[in-house]
């Protein structure tokens, strides 16, 4: 489970409960490579994903195997994916080794390439000298930071300021050619920590956490909680999730086209098709499958 206001270190477009399709990249992302870490390193293939009505996105992992982890290996699973650590005071959060596991590579893999439009331009991370103060502070070989900084404050934008900074740590490495230089991981380092997954881990290593379920009303937002497909979660619009009163007006209208009066619907017989269909459908996909492997 993750929430979008874990990104607020990191976000600039919103804060707390809000989000928009700048931040639903964030959520998308970490769904993908989260998917992706529990298909090939741990093989599950029941993976239910779904929005939870206001701010959060819930993984459900139903593979027999899954569900009968004791609550260390749960543990265990929850730790694999937790790369992301320390607090609002830990500027650097992020250590790699040469040890670079499956699950960091192919994540970076899939950050690389968006980094830039996302990160470094849309969210326009370096965009003001506050930011790219707050930036610096992964770096934490002061003589390092000011030269940085003074070269990165002569420029105007968030990507010519990111050149630069690739740039100067790029010569460093090759200056030192030391096969492990403090600096050897950086970039991914940076990469990783703008984008990475940040998940509540006590929900997955607990077995009596609270977790809404799929189809619940969201008590907030009025929203329908909807399971969603991974294959098309970068087009998912928290705009279009219907709320209950959204689903009512539309059953009611189908009701009413069809010459009932108000008074007198039976709502059991029919197959209304609402907006909530795209999330019924991937559901009954993720049951039948489920019910098939048994
Ligand atoms: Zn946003």
């Amino acid at each position: 489970m993750f929430d979008i206001n874990d990104y607020d270190d990191i976000r600039t477009c919103c804060t707390g409960d809000q989000i928009c399709p700048k931040c639903w990249k964030f959520m998308a992302l970490a769904c993908k490579i989260l998917d992706n870490g529990l298909r090939i390193d741990f093989g599950y293939n029941h993976i239910l994903w779904v929005f939870s009505g206001r701010r959060g996105i819930h993984c459900w992992v139903c593979d027999q195997r899954a569900r009968i982890l004791s609550p260390s290996e749960r543990q265990t699973v929850g730790k694999y994916f937790q790369i992301i650590n320390g607090g609002k005071y830990t500027y650097k959060k992020v250590k790699l080794d040469n040890r670079t596991q499956y699950l960091i590579s192919s994540a970076l893999d899939m950050i690389r390439p968006i980094f830039v439009p996302f990160i470094v331009k849309e969210q326009d991370i370096l965009g003001t000298n506050e930011r790219l103060a707050k930036f610096l502070n992964v770096i934490y070989d002061a003589e390092d930071r000011e030269a940085l900084r003074s070269q990165m404050e002569t420029l105007e934008t968030s990507s010519q300021r990111w050149n630069t900074f690739v740039c100067y740590i790029e010569n460093l490495l090759d200056k030192t050619k030391k096969e492990h230089h403090k600096y050897t991981y950086l970039i991914d380092e940076i990469m990783l920590q703008y984008t990475y997954p940040r998940m509540d881990i006590k929900v997955t290593e607990t077995m009596n956490h609270l977790l809404k379920g799929p189809f619940c009303v969201h008590p907030k937002t009025g929203k329908i909680s909807v399971p969603f497909s991974i294959s098309t979660v970068d087009e998912f619009s928290t705009d279009n999730v219907p709320t209950i009163e959204i689903l009512t007006e539309e059953m009611t209208k189908i009701d009413l086209e069809e010459g009932e009066s108000v008074e007198n619907i039976n709502a059991e017989r029919k197959n209304y098709k609402t907006s909530l269909d795209p999330a019924l459908t991937v559901f009954r996909e993720f049951i039948s499958n489920l019910e098939y492997d048994k």
